[in-house]
């Protein structure tokens, strides 16, 4: 058969359109006796367009997905839509056009360029997270954990940005501005909101972040660790002079605390309401409203004297009562106990507000420092000092001998606390799923009854982007019936933290269609946890510590059996355009249309993961992808031309070279799809192959060329299925080339010829060993050293002659 030229146009639209007409194709067996594997990328915000930055993260999926199926396995590969948020909101007001409406055509145009870029989903269990067949669950498990006080209702202060309208999470909050508006710093607003207790599983997210290493990347781990942040201390109370009331604050160095020199409060501490009078509430008011105007980081330290003294029970001393801006209600119990000599901000406190200073710890090798002239705190470890019985002992072992011992005198323990606050899930916003409660004046909070599930997200209302949520206008949304006393109610208005959608989506994927519960527990008891997830560092602590969480209620629910989401997790680097980021204000971002258009799906594909280690930064040149298109049209040449070329039945001189490069090839990208994943290498592998495959064309037999042939489409086809997919077929061959099993190699074919190399000593012929061709003298060298070494122990060596590829000869004397 003559060459063909390959055009990709029409080779992969000829297959995508075959493709899309075969809706079970990439469809799993319901067979749970096969070994499973659920490949999974996260699911993208259908925003309408793909660009090749987000290209890189499916075709890595895929290419393991197509290598998985070759494996043998029953692979779950779905995708789907995080389809509520406040984009679709804004493009609302801006474009006067509904979000639903808005949302649903961006879905169906990136599927249009999912489709065409070839990636095996199984459409059959897409799912769209604003659709009640889907939200209605985020109620039904909102309303579990209602019921087991996992979600709770409170005033609180929240983080509200003034851009979005809306309240965000602390996981939102950028150095103390709205992770969408990043010059936006976040207000303090006082609203009653909905909270998910992951508080509660704290300890269980972070100990089991353990059985994570080795498989999630450490970066991440480390991440959510110190989010979670736990710290160890003790918890401490203080008698109230005057009073049998008690304070107790938390600190991570009691070692520290004959050196507290004064007790400050959060202004929102409960324990103010009877310690201060009207003029001093005003002023603490005022204060609370200041520093919700200050970036938290550079936050103007400003305290108050409550006129009480607080009796520190270590040493019986009385120590004044303060109240401070920078004291956080929601760390530890939202008292602290100064210590200005041994702690920075407490010293800047101390030293504004003249409150005394005195050193309790000196370094190991030094004396107490002076307080009189310090300069700044002494926050080290260190030893002792001026503490009564435990003068004398190292910090680390004051902290605990100090905690115990006010847990055995009853004014205290030793306690634990973390940095992770519950998670405010309230949106004062409209695209979102509705919180199924309804407010009676009668029963307060009432559930919505589980029949009457999902409180649907009506369709007409007007959309301002401001304040409250727009369902707060909606006469026919909010007015209800109290399905408790029958009398008029209100349905809450705000809607969920969309971070809800995408906390458990992957187990819809299970079972998409299920109508009477989330999921079928036997099938998420074969399909979990997640094989391998694939996405983007930037959902290190956001999106993978509420899953995490999510999973871990699920369990004790009794609804999966597992008790993390994902075994392993993959984060692929950024895709940068000539060394550049890409971004519209720039315009050098690439649509896949763009990319598809110029060069073909396969050529995008191949070139994203040729061009770097998928861990790497990427970055896309045109010339880049253009060398990647010569390559696939090489390949396309050579397969078409020798398909059915008549040749010598064998054997030839150029088989074995040829047979070596195949086994070599194969073994080598194996290798990479079950360890490293460097895809890169295993796409130049491939070319190098391809380089000896031309050397070797007029040389070799027709056996070796029908093996070479179709073992090359066959471990191509992960990175470029559509050209694969038509090479099969000229190959004589039908099917989908993913079906075909995944060629072994022979460890025997795959070794390199070696050379049999004499070692000489003195000319005489004393040992021999074999060494691959072409080894470089030195290392024959030390080789014949060692092998000669009975020869010439002992002796002088003057000279060492090396004939490559044979011979060594040691001269001694
Ligand atoms: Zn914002
Ligand atoms: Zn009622």
């Amino acid at each position: 058969m003559p060459e063909k030229q390959y055009d990709p146009q029409s080779l992969e639209l000829k297959w995508h359109e075959r493709w899309n007409n075969d809706p079970s194709l990439y469809r799993p067996e319901e067979d749970t006796a096969r070994p499973k594997y659920y490949v999974l990328e996260m699911l993208p915000y259908p925003s309408g367009e793909l660009h090749i930055g987000h290209v890189r993260n499916y075709a890595i999926g895929d290419a393991l997905a197509r290598y998985k199926w070759m494996r043998g396995f029953n692979v779950l590969h779905p995708m789907g839509w995080d389809a509520f948020g406040l984009p679709a909101e804004n493009a609302a007001i801006k474009n006067n056009r509904h979000p639903r409406e808005w949302t649903l055509a961006n879905i169906e145009a990136m599927k249009r360029q999912f489709r065409r870029m070839g990636f095996s989903y199984d459409w059959s269990r897409e799912i769209a997270t604003c659709e009640p067949e889907y939200y209605r669950w985020n109620q039904w498990f909102f309303l579990r954990m209602l019921e087991r006080g996992l979600a709770y209702r409170k005033e609180a202060l929240l983080n509200w940005c003034p851009e979005c309208g809306t309240v965000l999470a602390n996981e939102q909050v950028v150095e103390g501005c709205c992770w969408r508006h990043e010059s936006t710093p976040v207000e303090q607003r006082a609203l009653t909101q909905w909270f998910l207790r992951i508080t509660e599983y704290a300890g269980e997210l972070l100990e089991d972040l353990k059985q994570l290493e080795g498989c999630w990347p450490d970066r991440v781990l480390t991440m959510q660790r110190n989010w979670i942040g736990r710290s160890e201390g003790a918890e401490i109370d203080f008698q109230l002079e005057g009073s049998d009331r008690k304070l107790r604050v938390f600190t991570t160095r009691v070692d520290t605390i004959y050196g507290a020199t004064c007790l400050i409060l959060a202004p929102e501490h409960p324990a103010l309401a009877g310690l201060i009078d009207d003029a001093q509430r005003v002023r603490v008011k005022q204060m609370i409203d200041d520093a919700a105007r200050q970036d938290p980081g550079d936050l103007k330290k400003e305290g108050l004297f409550t006129g009480h003294y607080g009796i520190n029970p270590y040493n019986h001393e009385r120590i004044p009562v303060w109240i401070g801006n920078f004291v956080l209600l929601g760390y530890g119990t939202g008292a602290i106990m100064a210590v200005p000599a041994h702690d920075q901000r407490d010293f800047e406190f101390c030293k504004e507000y003249g409150i005394a200073i005195r050193p309790v710890i000196r370094p190991d090798d030094g004396d107490l420092a002076d307080a009189a002239t310090m300069t700044e705190a002494f926050p080290d470890y260190g030893v002792v000092e001026e503490s009564g019985q435990w003068s004398g002992s190292t910090s680390e072992h004051a902290r605990h001998a100090m905690a115990d011992y006010a847990r055995l005198s009853g004014f205290g323990q030793p306690a634990v606390t973390f940095r992770i606050k519950d998670w405010g899930i309230s949106r004062q916003r409209y695209w979102g799923t509705p919180i199924p409660v309804i407010h009676c004046p009668n029963d307060g909070v009432v559930p919505v009854p589980d029949d009457q599930l999902p409180v649907l997200l009506p369709l007409d209302v007007k959309i301002t982007g401001k304040g409250r949520s727009p369902l707060a206008d909606d006469p026919e949304f909010i007015n209800v019936t109290c399905p408790l006393c029958g009398g008029p109610a209100r349905r809450e208005s705000d809607t969920m933290d969309t971070f809800i959608d995408s906390s458990w989506y992957f187990y819809r994927y299970c079972d998409p269609h299920n109508s009477t519960e989330p999921f079928d527990r036997e099938k998420i008891a074969y399909w979990f946890p997640i094989d391998q997830y694939i996405g983007g560092v930037e959902h290190a602590i956001l999106h993978l510590i509420y899953s995490r969480f999510w999973t871990k209620m699920m369990r004790d629910l009794d609804l999966v059996p597992n008790n993390e989401p994902a075994a392993r997790l993959f984060t692929q680097g950024m895709v940068i355009r000539d060394g550049a980021k890409m971004s519209k204000s720039k315009g050098n971002v690439v649509s896949a249309d763009e990319m598809i258009n110029r060069f073909g799906a396969d050529t995008g594909r191949l070139f994203e993961l040729f061009a770097a280690p998928p861990e790497k930064e990427m970055d896309w040149t045109d010339a880049g992808a253009d060398g990647a298109y010569r390559f696939l049209g090489r390949v396309y040449r050579f397969v078409t031309r020798n398909a059915d070329r008549q040749l010598p039945p064998g054997p030839c001189p150029g088989d074995a070279k040829a047979l070596r490069k195949l086994h070599q090839t194969i073994r080598k990208i194996t290798d990479d799809f079950e360890t490293r994943w460097h895809f890169n290498t295993c796409v130049a592998a491939i070319m190098e192959l391809m380089n000896e495959l031309y050397a070797v064309e007029h040389d070799i037999s027709a056996t070796v060329m029908r093996d070479c042939l179709r073992n090359l489409v066959l471990i191509l086809h992960p990175f470029a299925p559509y050209v694969t997919q038509e090479l099969w077929e000229e190959l004589g061959h039908s099917g989908p080339v993913f079906k075909q099993r995944w060629p072994s190699f022979d460890p025997e074919l795959a070794k390199d010829p070696e050379a049999e190399i004499v070692v000489q000593v003195n000319g005489k012929k004393r040992a021999t060993f074999a060494a691959p061709f072409a080894t470089p003298d030195s290392q024959l060298q030390a080789k014949a050293l060692a092998a000669a070494k009975s020869w010439i122990d002992g002796k002088q060596i003057v000279k060492i002659i090396v004939v490559p590829d044979k011979l060594v000869n040691i001269v001694v004397k």
